[in-house]
């Protein structure tokens, strides 16, 4: 755990007692503070009371005379669509708003850290897709090469349960848009921004509103590197805004596509190969199409990413390559469940928008493709340009028919459950084929998440195998 420092003594409020909201109350308290409890759900108090919390109500009034501090939860909206009452009160009472991101970077460097040979440094990845592969990917690589390492965030444990810092220890922390937009403290060594296309809109206000949430990462820390996907407007501003000319090593541009040999310091993937850039010289190039954990064009950005971030880190390119090539990837993120008779069978079902399911589908030539669930706005008409891949459609959910309707003429079927399309999928699939679950939707019609719904996948797969 990391006790928060700074707030000793302070009465502290804590909205969403979730796994983070519960480690920084404890976090909190460990540093000496007092913080009062607070969940809009009567399950989620019940349960911080079973763990020996106390809860405080924070909704009446003058709940906040005498605090100092309200830290909230990612899930919970503070501004758009509109501010949840609590986070409206402290406002209107000038109490400042913060998140556990915001405390762990307060509270991460201790004294002890003068007897260190090499100082702990924090590596920070935000990005719309490929956020938790590339944290994951970055932490294997290090692990790999010995380096000590911990991973946190949006991925595995919240920050504030971490450990305190080995010598020379590399912190790596997945952040969403939901937590870089609020944390009071964002300061990492190596900032990643892997790319960029719409999602949680309704939070942010917008895609303007998305974007400024994530590139406080880059504004407010001011971190030693920035490794930045350039495939997109967004990213190739932020980093014009953040190098003082072209030949500035200090951003290090990714792709997945382009070549970029202009710059101080580059890394892209075109064809499969991975190609290091600097100062106008190739330095490294690494064959990725063997990789069996980062199959498709957007793993290779993912590997870009990761392996720039290991660069600015002292690993070299023959420690890196070794590490990605024994990657298993991500539980379902393009996760390979078996094969049978010549056919793949591939989970993706994190795939839950459109430009993750783009990618999913551009990664195999030829997929019967189980797709559906929850929709959301605007559909999936925009995965009409990858649908050449798609020899069927196996459509489940709330949303199967609103799909059959958006996928012009590709050949369908409408299976309601996972069940029959799995079996459906199995059934027509050739040999040389991938049945891919790469749903473009949310979950929640069927499963209480995207990990119940890719594992029902799975075992339907495997009873079949
Ligand atoms: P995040 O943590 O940002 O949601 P994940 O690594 O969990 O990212 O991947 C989410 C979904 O996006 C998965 O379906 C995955 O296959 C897909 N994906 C992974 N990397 C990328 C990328 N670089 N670009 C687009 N889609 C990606």
């Amino acid at each position: 755990m990391i006790p928060v420092r700074g707030l000793e003594g302070r009465k502290v409020a804590v909205l969403g007692l979730g796994r983070s909201g519960l480690a920084t109350a404890r976090a909190l308290e460990a540093g000496g503070a007092e913080p009062l409890l607070w969940d809009d759900s009567p399950e989620a108090r019940a349960k911080a009371e079973g763990q020996g919390f106390t809860v405080t109500d924070l909704t009446r009034d003058r709940a906040f005379e005498g605090v100092a501090l309200l830290v909230t939860s990612p899930g919970i909206p503070h501004l758009y669509p509109a501010p949840n009452p609590v986070i409206a009160r402290a406002m209107a009472a000038g109490v400042p708003v913060d998140n556990d991101i915001g405390l762990f970077f307060r509270s991460f460097a201790t004294r002890d850290w003068d007897a260190f040979d090499q100082m702990p440094r924090v590596v920070c990845v935000t990005g719309s897709n490929g956020k938790s592969t590339t944290t994951a990917l970055i932490h294997h690589i290090l692990s790999e090469a010995g380096r000590p390492t911990q991973m946190a965030g949006n991925i595995g444990r919240g920050v504030l349960d971490l450990d305190p810092a080995r010598d020379g220890e590399v912190v790596v922390l997945e952040l969403s848009s939901y937590q870089t937009d609020l944390a009071r403290a964002l300061t990492p060594d190596v900032a990643v921004f892997t790319n960029l296309s719409p999602d949680h809109l309704d939070r942010h206000g917008g895609m303007g509103g998305y974007f400024a949430a994530k590139r406080r990462l880059f504004a407010e820390g001011g971190p030693d590197r920035a490794v930045i996907g350039v495939d997109e407007p967004e990213g190739l501003y932020l980093a014009g805004q953040l190098s003082v000319a072209p030949e500035d090593d200090r951003v290090i541009r990714i792709s997945a596509g382009q070549k970029l040999e202009r710059f101080g310091w580059s890394v892209f993937a075109r064809k499969g190969f991975l190609a290091e850039w600097r100062k106008g010289r190739q330095m490294a190039s690494i064959d990725l199409r063997a990789m069996p954990g980062l199959p498709g064009a957007h793993n290779h950005q993912n590997a870009c990413a990761a392996y720039a971030a290991c660069r600015t880190l002292g690993l070299a390119p023959r420690q890196i390559e070794a590490a990605l090539a024994s990657f298993a990837g991500l539980p379902h993120r393009s996760q390979t469940v078996g094969e049978k008779g010549g056919v793949r069978f591939v989970n993706d079902s994190k795939a839950t928008n459109v430009d993750s399911a783009a990618k999913a589908l551009q990664a195999f030539p030829k997929i019967r493709w189980i797709a559906g669930g929850l929709g959301k706005d605007g559909g999936i008409v925009a995965l009409q340009p990858h649908l050449g891949s798609v020899v069927k459609a196996y459509l489940i959910g709330h949303s199967a028919r609103d799909f059959a309707l958006q996928i012009g003429a590709t050949d369908h079927e409408i299976c309601e459950t996972m069940e029959r399309a799995v079996a459906r999928a199995a059934e027509e699939a050739q040999p040389g084929e991938v049945v891919l679950l790469a749903p473009a939707a949310a979950s929640f019609d069927q499963y209480p998440n995207f990990e119940k719904r890719g594992e029902d996948f799975m075992e339907k797969v495997k009873a079949l195998l």
